[in-house]
């Protein structure tokens, strides 16, 4: 997820002061407060992801979205912004109505893998220091697989 921060700090900026690179000994549960899909923030998507958000949703409210395009290669990608709560997140509980196909940004939150291989996490995210120690070899590993779910090289 990004956020909306992202904009005024640039990447540098946004990685060195919300994300930290993950640590051998770092512990984190989600523990479905569903903090995260209550932020300002833009969530990323592929095309095909787009294409099921707008085919699962049905008669539910659609989010925002946009579409954002790299000014280097021309090549774009959609996005929705949360606005007080993700629409996709049920009232009562922390229940994301799309799971399992939600989003690869949502799937692989609070990771993110840099791309130099670094394994990075974010740090408002309130499972980091509950739970086991996670696997950093096992997390990319399965940030890939969600990055290929989605649609991505
Ligand atoms: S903020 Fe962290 S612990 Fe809370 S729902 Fe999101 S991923 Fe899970
Ligand atoms: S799509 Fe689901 S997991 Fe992602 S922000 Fe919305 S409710 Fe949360």
């Amino acid at each position: 997820m990004v956020d909306l921060e992202f904009d005024r700090k640039g990447l540098d900026g946004y990685i060195r002061s919300e994300w930290k690179e993950v640590p051998p000994s770092l512990r984190w549960e989600c523990i479905r407060c569903s903090w995260c899909c209550r932020q300002p923030w833009r969530v990323n998507l592929t095309w095909p992801e787009f294409d099921r958000i707008v085919t699962l949703a049905g008669k539910k409210e659609l989010p925002r979205f946009g579409r954002e395009v790299d000014p280097e290669t021309g090549l774009d990608h959609p996005f929705f912004v949360i606005e007080g709560k993700c629409p996709m997140l049920e009232d009562e509980g922390a229940v994301c109505t799309m799971y399992p196909d939600w989003p690869y940004t949502c799937a692989t939150y609070p990771f993110l893998l840099m791309p130099d291989g670094r394994l990075m996490y974010h740090t408002g995210c309130a499972g980091i220091g509950k739970g086991g120690v996670i696997d950093i070899d096992s997390m990319k590993e399965k940030i890939m697989r969600e990055r290929k779910k989605a649609g991505m090289r």
